[in-house]
């Protein structure tokens, strides 16, 4: 087994039932996106996944190895939130080479270049956090996520703080990033054209239940 297995996940917050018995997998490789209204238990699905909510039942495994016991920095999975939650006084290099510590300093500078490259920032490296703008803070993120290589990246609705035009062109480069890093991912968003435009397969789910799995090109064409 090959990826990210979920299986029966429960995520409960007292009486509240988040996720419901909820099976998912993603495969090396893919690109998976959670859809569906707010309140449905995307969150907190992705956040079970991360090791950063408690399990009511169920596990998560990676490469058929249950990860429940493993610490959430351990399970050498990415995260990037809706705020790019940038380190504010370190420069942009600083930020995007910041999960490199310890790997020598020559190498560290070729990937932050090469990461602020693939996210169109070059020679953004010794700027501020403070000048950037809040697409260009995301695109920080993004490369600071990317940069230890994690063998999954969660995305929990990580354009929906950004206007619109700008939420439009960063879809599709974020699907272009995603694919030229061949990164596997779970990509959390509330925004139909956000999930069929980055996903290879989408999971809709509704009131903690997993309504559907399907391609972007199978889900729009059913009725
Ligand atoms: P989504 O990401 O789809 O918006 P969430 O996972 O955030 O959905 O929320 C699912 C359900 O769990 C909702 O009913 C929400 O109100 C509830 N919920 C989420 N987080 C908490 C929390 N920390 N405490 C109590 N209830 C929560
Ligand atoms: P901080 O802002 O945390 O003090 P630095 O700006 O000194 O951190 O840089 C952190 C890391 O990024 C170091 O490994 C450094 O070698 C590298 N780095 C700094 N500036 C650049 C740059 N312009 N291009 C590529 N890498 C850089």
């Amino acid at each position: 087994v090959s990826g990210l297995t979920v299986r029966d996940l429960v995520v409960r917050y007292g009486p509240t039932t988040a996720v419901d018995r909820v099976d998912l997998d993603v495969t090396a490789g893919e690109v998976l996106a959670l859809l569906g209204p707010s309140g449905s238990g995307k969150s907190s699905l992705l956040r079970a996944v991360a090791g950063l909510e408690r399990l009511a039942g169920g596990s998560v495994a990676w490469d058929g190895r249950d990860v429940g016991d493993v610490p959430v920095h351990r399970r050498g999975f990415g995260l990037l939130f809706q705020d790019a939650q940038l380190f504010p006084h370190r420069s942009v290099a600083g930020n995007v080479g910041y999960g490199l510590a310890g790997q020598p300093r020559q190498r560290r500078e070729a990937r932050v270049t090469e990461l602020l490259a693939l996210v169109g920032l070059e020679g953004f490296g010794p700027r501020a956090v403070s000048t950037l703008s809040g697409g260009q803070a995301q695109r920080v993120a993004l490369a600071r996520s990317l940069a230890p290589e994690p063998r999954l990246l969660l995305l929990d609705e990580p354009l929906s703080a950004l206007d619109r035009s700008l939420r439009e062109r960063l879809t599709g480069e974020l699907h272009d990033v995603l694919r030229a890093t061949g990164t596997t991912a779970l990509y959390v968003t509330h925004d139909h054209d956000e999930a069929f435009t980055v996903a290879d397969r989408v999971a809709v789910l509704g009131g903690g239940h997993l309504v559907q799995v399907d391609t972007p090109a199978r889900l729009w064409r059913a009725p």
